[in-house]
């Protein structure tokens, strides 16, 4: 049977090493962690994953959490008025909610990837414990199939050129803080379901509120996007948890008090339940090639990392796993060679090419015709729900959202009917 490595436990490699072992892969997983420190350790993500990624976990029987985890019915957006925040906001000048036709879930990658990670060695996988390094996988391109490189972020994707035909961004286009905390009420509009809150605050930034299920059970998350040199960048250097937190309600207070009425009592899950950071949306050549001349495929964020300000890049590394399993298995005994990979990274980029222009899309300023569209998803339910399924199959937003003729037609459309 043909052998895979498969190097970095996250979304995308923890699913195939686990997508390949079931159809009898000889399979080798590396990971910089033990499932251990992984549970124990800080959160990664918000990780809200909508239906057909979590068809995909569905299809391996890798849906263990999903009786627990908190159903997300719906997703909502608020927009801040204009210089609402200044000196105390009270006005939303768009407040709506869709509803989502499957629902989305949110499980702390804690969680997942090391129930996951033992489950893969529960079933006879090979589970080394290494931090990989270049030279490491010019030893083993030599003795494997093929080599998978699932690393994120990590220092890894080095060896993978950046795009910049497809990378309109050189530097991060937000600061990122995540607290996830126990406390938080219901939205008073919807207080019988669970939804995704955006709330956008016009060259400030955004705040995205979601329930999870984490290491001490049902959860919600606090996640502040801000603009890099705004009032919300202001997590550098904070090290203490319990002042990320004061922090964030801090600025909630400010910015979106109509979230903050609901988070004023939250308290912090656990001292791993905070996150800041930033990073510059970057898509990169598929293929890396290693000293010795072997070559490796990357996937998933290593290739396409988009900023979670549209909550895509867990769902991406789902597809993007479904679609990598799918193309090995079709490809049967022929060798991975260089064409294969292209190939099947292009497979995957039919899909990822929507996330990415539709969330680079969202990192600028709204033209007009954009905040029309949102503005009338208050007045018609129907653009509100076509909106909020839109995140789970972007490729639809091509046909309602970035020319202001579709918009217009479309709008006509559903206010016609
Ligand atoms: C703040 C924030 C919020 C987000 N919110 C959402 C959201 O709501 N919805 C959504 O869909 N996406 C979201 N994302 C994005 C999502 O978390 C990632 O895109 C997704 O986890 C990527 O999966 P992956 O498999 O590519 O990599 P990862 O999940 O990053 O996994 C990579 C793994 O490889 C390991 N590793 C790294 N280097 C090495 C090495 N050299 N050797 C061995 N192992 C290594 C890492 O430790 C890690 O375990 C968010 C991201 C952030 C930062």
């Amino acid at each position: 049977m043909r052998k895979i490595l498969v190097v970095g436990a996250g979304q995308s490699g923890l699913q195939l090493a686990l997508g390949l072992q079931s159809h009898g892969y000889e399979v080798t997983l590396m990971s910089n962690r033990t499932a251990d420190e992984i549970r124990s350790g800080r959160v990664m993500s918000t990780q809200c994953m909508f239906d057909t990624a979590l068809q995909h976990e569905r299809d391996l029987q890798l849906n263990f959490w999903e009786s627990q985890a908190p159903k997300i019915e719906g997703l909502g957006v608020s927009v801040a008025a204009p210089g609402s925040h200044d000196p105390g906001p009270t006005q939303r000048a768009i407040d709506w909610v869709g509803r989502l036709d499957g629902y989305a879930q949110s499980v702390d990658q804690r969680v997942k990837m090391a129930g996951w990670m033992e489950t893969f060695e529960q079933r006879g996988g090979q589970l080394v414990i290494h931090g990989a390094a270049v030279g490491d996988l010019d030893y083993f391109s030599r003795t494997y199939d093929l080599v998978l490189v699932s690393a994120g972020k990590g220092e890894l994707v080095q060896m993978f050129a950046r795009d910049p035909g497809r990378s309109p961004y050189s530097e991060p286009q937000r600061a990122l803080a995540v607290a996830y905390v126990h406390g938080v009420g219901p939205r008073p509009e919807h207080p019988d379901y669970d939804a995704v809150r955006s709330n956008l605050v016009p060259g400030v930034g955004e705040l995205f509120v979601m329930p999870t299920l984490t290491t001490s059970g049902r959860a919600d998350i606090l996640f502040l996007e801000g603009v890099p040199g705004g009032p919300l960048d202001v997590f550098n250097g904070v090290k203490d948890p319990s002042e990320h937190l004061s922090l964030t309600l801090e600025l909630m207070k400010k910015f979106v008090p109509w979230e903050y009425a609901r988070a004023m009592k939250a308290e912090l899950t656990d001292a791993g339940g905070v996150l800041s950071g930033r990073y510059a949306p970057t898509v990169r050549n598929p293929v890396g090639r290693l000293p010795s001349g072997g070559l490796v495929l990357g996937v998933a964020d290593v290739v396409v990392a988009n900023d979670p300000i549209t909550g895509q890049g867990a769902n991406s590394a789902s597809k993007c796993a479904a679609a990598y399993l799918a193309s090995i298995l079709d490809h049967g005994e022929k060798e991975f060679d260089e064409e294969w990979m292209l190939g099947t990274f292009d497979r995957y980029w039919e899909m990822a090419q929507h996330v990415t222009k539709w969330t680079n899309a969202m990192l600028a300023p709204p033209p007009e015709h954009v905040l029309n569209l949102m503005g009338a998803a208050g007045e018609l339910q129907p653009v509100a729900n076509r909106f909020a399924n839109a995140f789970d199959n972007p490729a639809d937003f091509e046909n309602f959202f970035y020319e202001p003729e579709k918009t217009q037609a479309y709008l006509g459309s559903v206010a016609g009917a």
